[in-house]
């Protein structure tokens, strides 16, 4: 089922996701049967179907296995080394999408089709008509593709700003991309200004079809655009420069869930409070779904996964079950619905762990999402764990809560990224009246010592020309974030703090600016793409540590233990 979307037919776009989403069992069933009768002859699926068992989904679900990476990876690796793609897919794999996951240290690779890239363009037109808007870009093919980063970057933000009048949104997949950009322009705006005022490209320009590509929009001196960008670019403060530059902004189009949420205050300091719009869910493995209100509030983002993309099914999570106990309920949903779908759980599978289709979760409930694609993939996990908020018709509308097995672990306690973020979040609004903004942080579990404890890497910026005297408060400061961090993970973390004390106090270490984007250059050194990278919130190769370390300014520790109390049934979450 490959469908068409155009992305000019507003009304006939809208239909198709109505019709999509109203029939989404249907249209799940009719993707798995294609799936698996279009790849009954590759190997992987021979060792577990025999000829009539393509035809029952209870079969599939009953004889293959679900799986993650290392199971699937000497498939994967035999391909990449010459073998046929009949190993896992009917159709010839053309590329092995490198995923920001990665495996033994590695990126993992994601098998992709022809066919496959019609399904994203699918995906991609349907955004359109969601968001009103125009799929043209600032930025030539030809910057786009150029191999060389750091003249892709300059030379897509020169003809962003020459082009700076028909610009209506500035974005970046995701949200540590487009601020990296604000970044690189702080650094090059004097030279990118030169540029327009001369008409001329910068020597160390060299890639010649990026150079010929800028020099088409380029073509000559234009001294009132220099005058204008530097006007705004030479302000002390950067606050709101993406309005000041690109004054016809309407919206912001980047990815600020998951994780990217960590940057929404630096966002909304650079384009003074324009709307974040997450359009997408999606992967390497597979595009997953998008986001049909695009102007909630980022906090509130849902993805309504497409049913027609791939089939999808969802593992239960047990961290529902804890909140449950805890008696936290979940956002717009009453003890009524959650009493309901306790009931329902047993028929749809939920209660035994195992996974249920994509029409039988549950509002409340979490899961961690399963993909079979049409490129070779098999019941495989993705890493993901989602909320169900809501459904669109019978197509559930997933939050998207983190990626699994990101965690911080000394004794029993087990830190996830979305604690970490939560943590770091409250700690971090003790630096605004210092006039500072937090623009990165990982972390690791330092057991070089004993008892083992957290270290935070936290890179700092100044809001505005601050007052020296203002420096002295900042240790002080700094020992008191150290401190709401520890107060503001969970119970197990606390309890092995304070009462058992098999973890020390934990430190942040502030770094100089630049310390991340010495990270970033490591993780692409050793594989990452650009594009796709997302700072790390744990490290934990050696070298990457040594990197941050080497950049450390100062060091600051918890001078307290957190509170901690045992718990007990019917007390509040803690
Ligand atoms: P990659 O395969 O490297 O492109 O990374 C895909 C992963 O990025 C997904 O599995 C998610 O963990 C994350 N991701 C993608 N889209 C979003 C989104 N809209 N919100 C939060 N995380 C996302």
């Amino acid at each position: 089922m490959l469908l068409n979307c155009d992305p000019n037919d507003r009304e006939g776009s809208m239909n198709l996701v109505e019709d999509l989403t109203m029939n989404a069992n249907q249209v799940q069933q009719q993707i798995l049967h294609e799936i698996l009768t279009q790849n009954a002859d590759t190997e992987y699926l021979k060792g577990f179907l025999s000829s009539g068992d393509h035809f029952l989904r209870e079969l599939f679900k009953k004889k293959v296995p679900i799986v993650n990476y290392e199971d699937i990876k000497p498939h994967i690796e035999r391909i990449a080394n010459g073998e046929p793609s009949q190993i896992i897919s009917a159709q010839p794999i053309t590329e092995l999408l490198t995923s920001s996951g990665t495996s033994g240290g590695q990126p993992k690779w994601m098998p992709s089709t022809a066919e496959e890239l019609d399904r994203k363009t699918f995906l991609y037109n349907l955004l359109v008509p969601v968001m009103n808007q125009f799929n043209v870009y600032t930025s030539p093919d030809e910057t786009i593709l150029c191999p060389d980063n750091k003249q892709s970057m300059y030379c897509q933000l020169l003809c962003g700003l020459i082009q700076r009048d028909e610009v209506l949104r500035v974005g970046a997949v995701f949200a540590s991309a487009l601020l990296r950009a604000i970044k690189f322009m702080e650094d090059h705006w004097q030279e990118l200004c030169s540029n327009i005022r001369t008409g001329h490209v910068s020597e160390w320009i060299t890639e010649s079809s990026c150079r010929n590509a800028v020099l088409d929009i380029l073509r000559q001196p234009n001294p009132e655009l220099a005058d204008l960008i530097e006007f705004e670019c030479k302000e002390k403060s950067w606050e709101e420069i993406i309005k000041r530059v690109w004054p016809r902004t309407k919206y912001i189009d980047v990815i600020v869930t998951g994780s990217m949420a960590q940057y929404i205050p630096t966002l909304d300091f650079y384009s003074g409070g324009l709307p974040l719009v997450s359009t997408m869910y999606a992967s390497s493995e597979c595009y997953f779904g998008i986001n049909l209100n695009p102007l909630s509030e980022p906090s509130s983002v849902s993805y309504t996964l497409l049913p027609n993309m791939a089939y999808f099914e969802f593992l239960p999570v047990n961290k529902n079950q804890e909140e449950e106990v805890e008696g936290v309920v979940p956002p717009n949903l009453n003890s009524a619905e959650m009493n309901c779908s306790k009931k329902e759980d047993k028929e749809a599978g939920e209660e035994k762990g195992e996974a249920v289709d994509l029409i039988q979760v549950k509002p409340g409930h979490y899961y961690e999402l399963i993909v079979t694609t049409f490129t070779g993939l098999y019941r495989y996990r993705v890493g993901d764990i989602l909320m169900v908020t809501g459904f669109h018709n019978n197509a559930p509308q997933f939050r998207f809560v983190h990626r699994q097995n990101v965690v911080l672990s000394i004794d029993t306690d087990k830190t996830n990224e979305e604690d970490l973020l939560r943590a770091v979040t409250e700690a971090k609004q003790l630096l605004d009246p210092l006039g500072f903004l937090l623009t990165e942080y990982t972390s690791y579990a330092d057991t070089s010592s004993i008892p083992g404890h957290y270290v935070l890497f936290w890179e700092l910026k100044a809001r505005r020309m601050r007052r020296g005297d203002l420096d002295e408060q900042l240790p002080e400061v700094m020992e008191e974030c150290c401190s709401t961090v520890e107060e503001s993970l969970d119970s197990v973390y606390r309890r092995c703090r304070s009462k058992d004390k098999s973890i020390g106090p934990l430190e942040i270490r502030v770094v100089r600016h630049g310390g991340f984007d010495a990270l970033m250059d490591f993780c692409v050194s050793q594989g990452s793409s650009v594009n796709q990278y997302k700072t790390p919130r744990c490290v934990k190769s050696g070298e990457a540590i040594k990197i941050l370390d080497s950049r450390v300014m100062g060091r600051f520790m918890s001078n307290r233990t957190p509170s901690w109390e045992p718990y007990r049934m019917g007390s509040s979450k803690n």
